[in-house]
């Protein structure tokens, strides 16, 4: 019995629930990849609290339009 074969439609299932996308970090302004573990709402005006990992600070971002909450370049 393989247990790699048996676990892969989980693992498959568990990355295709994870949503990556890519912000700018309004700190230092590099573009970053998030992941978060739900799928984002299809509205494109829910943000989600992540830690950055370019400056390990709390952004909100919008997972749909990658728009990160205060972002001042408007
Ligand atoms: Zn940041």
């Amino acid at each position: 019995m393989n247990q790699a074969l048996t676990a892969a439609p989980v693992l498959a299932a568990a990355l295709r629930k994870m949503a990556p996308f890519v912000y700018r970090c309004p700190n230092t302004g590099l573009r970053v990849q998030g992941f978060i573990a739900e799928d984002p709402l299809d509205d494109g005006e829910s943000y989600e609290a992540i830690t950055c990992l370019a400056c390990r600070r709390l952004h909100l971002v919008n997972p749909v339009t990658g728009r990160v909450l205060g972002e001042d370049d408007e």
